[in-house]
């Protein structure tokens, strides 16, 4: 099986699928969960490059209202941490 292809109906990124699961904490402790597009995870290949990407979009999104991000592994058991920031 191609690992970009999503076996749930998602088209553009998925909760099991996607590569790479980013977490973020705003300055009010809004948390934000986001899953990397398969488009990128395809494009970049390498974790810590989507990872880099989701990050800046991040940041362009809400700038200095981010207080903390954190990249997961997403397809491996247990989710170990690729890197936060
Ligand atoms: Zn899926």
């Amino acid at each position: 099986m191609n690992r970009n292809e999503c076996s749930h109906g998602n088209t553009n990124n998925c909760q099991e699928c996607s590569l790479v699961k980013m977490v973020a904490y705003l300055q009010t402790d809004d948390k934000i969960v986001w899953y990397s597009y398969f488009k990128e995870d395809k494009k970049y290949g390498r974790l810590e490059m989507i990872s880099g990407q989701m990050g800046s979009r991040l940041q362009k999104k809400h700038g200095e209202a981010v207080k903390k991000i954190m990249f997961f592994d997403n397809k491996t058991a247990g989710k170990p941490m690729i890197g936060e920031s």
